[in-house]
């Protein structure tokens, strides 16, 4: 089976999350790296790009040539992934959309509600992919918890606690330094801070396993560092449509937790909590019974944590390798796409545009509630309320 091809914009060196994207495209051999703009400054991009082995007329010097060059190609990239500064997103992905590729973003997907209802509408109008990196979606166990939770081993789900916390702009001393500066300040950031950073991937992964979308939702920001602007922690209290009632907590000012995302799910029937810093081990607690270790890896899991499993049981698996099986639904469905077929289901998991716009309104919508004291609000895009 011959390779698709992979193109990237953003991810240049020294850049956090360009490695684990081409970690996470390259594992399993779907994608070839053909084409990419690495870089804001478009010498160093071209230079980058062709260190990682990009052919020279591929190595763009910035997005605007990368979309010329890519669409008039007869072998052009099959899939484009955004991973610059979160303003840029919108416009980006907008026009390699509409340019009728499809498009791997990073989170948050826009600035805006208005923005992310856009995206929705260009990717449905132009039947083109529009995949969002909630990649933490992609662990093994992540994917078996969404399985227990829909065939029913929790009966109905009561609660969801989400934590993303930690505390690497905890400094004070530091606040000023422009990598952590930039933030904090509204000109730069948007909205909000922590919850649009982290707050989000924590939510989204709440809707993931319960299979339940975010109704309505309280805030309350907190500035711990007294300079800052926008807010550093956050405490949100959320319903969910299927009657769900959810907790989230999220901080950078958690001195001693590093990536700090954890999971719990209570139903009827029992309880699940998972962590993302020891994301090869699920716990397990039936009403009545004992806690269990459920083992990524392990015989008689789900369908989906088994294709999201790579390495035998007892050999740790990581972010990559989350991030690779996003990779892998996406190459999965493209394939299918190209050759008449129906993907397989256990593929139709990524992360969507409706994703990042269903995130964008509870950033907005959680902004507002702390700017009224938690005043209740709902928390859906527009175009999914109910005429
Ligand atoms: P970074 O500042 O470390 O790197 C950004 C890279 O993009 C740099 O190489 C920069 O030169 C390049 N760039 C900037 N503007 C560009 C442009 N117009 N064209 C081409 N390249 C450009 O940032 P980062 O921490 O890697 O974050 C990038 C994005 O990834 C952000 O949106 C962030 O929210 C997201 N992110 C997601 C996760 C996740 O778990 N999904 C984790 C970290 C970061």
């Amino acid at each position: 089976m011959s390779k698709l091809n992979w193109g990237m914009v953003g991810g240049g060196a020294g850049s956090q999350i360009g490695p684990a994207h081409r970690l996470g495209a390259g594992l399993d051999g779907a994608f070839a790296f053909a084409a990419g703009a690495l870089d804001h400054v478009p010498d160093a991009g071209r230079a980058y790009a062709q260190s990682l082995g990009v052919a020279p007329d591929r190595a763009y010097g910035d997005w605007r040539e990368m979309l010329e060059g890519e669409r008039v190609r007869d072998d052009r990239v099959d899939l484009v992934t955004v991973a610059t500064p979160n303003a840029t997103h919108y416009e980006i992905t907008k026009a390699f959309l509409e340019a009728g590729f499809h498009v791997l973003c990073e989170k948050p997907m826009t600035m805006t509600v208005e923005e992310g209802e856009e995206i929705v509408r260009i990717a449905s109008a132009t039947g083109r992919i529009c995949a969002v990196n909630y990649g933490y979606t992609g662990y093994s166990l992540v994917r078996h918890m969404r399985a227990m939770v829909a065939r029913g081993d929790l009966g109905r789900v009561r609660l969801v606690v989400a934590e993303f916390a930690h505390g690497h702009h905890a400094n004070a001393a530091d606040a000023d330094n422009p990598r952590v500066r930039w933030r904090y300040d509204p000109a730069q950031a948007g909205v909000s801070a922590q919850f649009a950073d982290c707050g989000i991937h924590a939510l989204h992964m709440a809707s993931f396993v319960t299979c339940q979308e975010v109704a309505s939702l309280s805030a309350d920001f907190a500035s711990c560092v007294e300079s800052r602007t926008l807010e550093d922690d956050a405490m949100v209290n959320f319903r969910m449509e299927g009657g769900a009632v959810g907790r989230l907590w999220t901080s950078s000012v958690a001195i001693g937790r590093q990536h700090g995302l954890t999971l719990q799910v209570f139903g009827e029937a029992g309880g699940l909590r998972w962590t993302q810093e020891q994301p090869n081990q699920l716990y397990w607690t039936p009403l009545g019974g004992r806690v269990q270790t459920i083992e990524r890896g392990e015989a008689g899991l789900s369908p989906e944590a088994d294709r999201a499993s790579r390495v035998t049981i007892g050999h740790a698996e990581g972010m990559p390798l989350a991030f690779a099986n996003i990779y892998a639904d996406l190459a999965e469905v493209i394939r299918a796409a190209k050759e008449g077929r129906v993907p397989d289901p256990a593929a139709d998991l990524y992360p969507r545009a409706e994703d990042g716009l269903r995130s964008m309104a509870a950033v907005h919508g959680a902004v507002a509630s702390a700017g009224r004291q938690g005043a209740w609000v709902d928390a859906r895009p527009p175009m999914f309320r109910a005429p």
